[in-house]
C-alpha cells in the first residue's frame, strides 16, 4: 500500500483539492479482492470512486480510494420481449445508453447523457426527465469489503426509492458493485410526460420512437446544463424535497406557482425553484458559486470543499427560513471532519 498523499483534484468533476493515503485503480476481480485484502491489512477503509461526478471531497480522507474499472457487457438471456444484459461497473453510462438504443433495446433513453458510471448508477437510483433506472434492473452484483465474498441483490433487495437504494443506507460504504444486469424491452413505449420533454417533442407528427426520446433528451440536457469539463460541477446538489400533502396545500396557497409533483408520501418540490426564489442564482462564495443559468447547480471556481458546503449551508438555512423545509445534499461527501 503506498504511503504517499495521492492527490484526488482531478478525480471529481467538481475538482476540489483533497489528498488520500493512497489510490488504486483495479481492472478484475482478483485485483479487486488484493486490493480489499491490502487496505485492511494497512487498516485503510475503503472509498469506492467511479467517474467522481457526484462525490465532494471536503478534505483530505485517510483512506484507500479505489476504482473498479473493468468494462465489458454480454446478453445472458433474451426472448421476443425483452433481453437481460451483464454490464461491468467501469462501463461509461452513456457508451451503454447510445449502445442500447444501436441494438433496439429500450427504456433507458431518457437518462441519456447522466454522466458516471455503470457500477454507480445504482447507487443513488438515477434518475431523469420523467425515469428512473430501478425498474430496468434485474440484479446487482457486488464484492463485500469487509471479506472480498461475493454477492447478489435483486432488485427488491437494493431497495430503490427516489436518489436512493441499499447501498446509501444499510450497505453504504460495505460493497464495491461490479456488475449490473438490465432487463429492457424491445418493444418499448417512450416516457414523454415530463414537461419540458414534452414540450420538446411537441412539433413531432407521429408518435415519438425512443431515437427522438434519446435526441430530446441530448440537447435539453445540453443546453439547460454546465458542461463538467469546462465548468466542474456535480450536477443538482440538493434532492427535490418530498412534503406531506397539508404542507403542499399550504405552500401552494402562499406561494401561487410553486411546481409540485406527485410523489410517495406527498408532493415533491423543486429544489432549483425554492432556491431561486431565495435570490441565490449567481450568488458567489469563495472560489465557489451558485451558476447563474441553473440555481440547483453548484460549481467551483478553483474553491475548495469547505467553502463549497458552507455556500451549500447558506443556501439551506435560508430556503428552511423561507419555506419551512430543509434541502438534502443530493452527492456523497467525504472527508468533512477531516
Ligand atoms: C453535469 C451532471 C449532471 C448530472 N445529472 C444527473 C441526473 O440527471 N440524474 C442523476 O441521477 N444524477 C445526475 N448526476 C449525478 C451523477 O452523474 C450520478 O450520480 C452518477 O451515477 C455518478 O456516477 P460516478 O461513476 O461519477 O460515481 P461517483 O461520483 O464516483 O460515486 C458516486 C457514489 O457512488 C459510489 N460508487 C461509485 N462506483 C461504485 C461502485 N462500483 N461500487 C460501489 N459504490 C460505488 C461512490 O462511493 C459514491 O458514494 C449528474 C452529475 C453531473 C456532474
Amino acid at each position: 500500500m503506498p504511503g504517499a498523499a495521492e492527490d484526488l483534484t482531478a478525480l471529481t468533476t467538481l475538482r476540489l483539492p483533497a489528498k488520500a493515503a493512497a489510490r488504486r485503480d483495479v481492472t478484475d476481480l482478483p485485483a479487486l479482492r488484493e486490493a480489499l485484502a491490502d487496505a485492511r491489512a494497512a487498516g485503510l477503509p475503503v472509498i469506492v470512486l467511479g467517474e467522481g461526478s457526484n462525490v465532494v471531497f471536503a478534505g483530505d480522507v485517510d483512506a484507500l480510494v479505489l476504482r473498479y474499472t473493468a468494462t465489458g457487457r454480454e446478453v445472458i438471456a433474451e426472448d421476443d420481449a425483452s433481453v437481460t444484459l451483464r454490464v461491468a461497473a467501469g462501463e461509461h453510462w452513456h457508451t451503454l445508453v447510445c449502445w442500447c438504443l444501436e441494438q433496439g433495446y429500450h427504456g433507458l433513453e431518457n437518462l441519456a447523457l447522466i454522466p458516471g458510471t455503470v457500477g454507480a448508477a445504482p447507487i443513488q437510483n438515477i434518475g431523469a426527465y420523467g425515469v428512473e433506472l430501478a425498474p430496468f434492473v434485474e440484479a446487482v452484483h457486488a464484492v463485500r469489503i469487509a471479506d472480498g465474498e461475493t454477492l447478489t441483490l435483486s432488485r427488491a433487495e437494493c431497495a430503490f426509492a427516489y436518489r436512493d437504494s441499499i447501498f446509501k443506507g444499510a450497505l453504504r460504504d460495505a460493497v464495491v458493485i461490479t456488475a449490473v444486469d438490465f432487463r429492457l424491452p424491445r418493444a418499448h413505449v417512450p416516457v414523454t410526460d415530463y414537461p419540458s420533454l414534452r414540450e420538446a417533442l411537441a412539433g413531432q407528427a407521429a408518435p415519438p420512437e425512443p431515437r427522438d426520446v434519446f435526441d430530446a433528451v441530448v440537447a435539453l440536457r445540453r443546453a439547460r446544463l454546465p458542461d463538467p469539463a469546462t465548468t466542474p460541477n456535480a450536477g443538482s446538489f440538493f434532492k427535490n424535497p418530498v412534503v406531506d400533502a397539508a404542507t403542499a396545500e399550504a405552500l401552494a396557497r402562499r406561494y401561487p406557482g410553486m411546481p409540485q409533483f406527485a410523489a410517495p408520501g406527498g408532493r415533491k418540490l423543486a429544489a432549483g425553484w425554492l432556491i431561486e426564489q431565495c435570490g441565490w442564482r449567481g450568488a458567489e462564495g469563495e472560489g465557489v458559486a451558485v451558476h447563474p443559468g441553473h440555481a440547483l447547480v453548484l460549481v467551483s471556481r478553483g474553491g475548495d470543499g469547505r467553502a463549497l458546503l458552507a455556500l451549500a449551508q447558506r443556501i439551506q438555512d435560508s430556503v428552511a427560513e423561507t419555506f419551512g423545509c430543509r434541502l438534502e445534499i443530493e452527492p456523497r461527501v467525504y472527508g468533512a471532519a477531516a
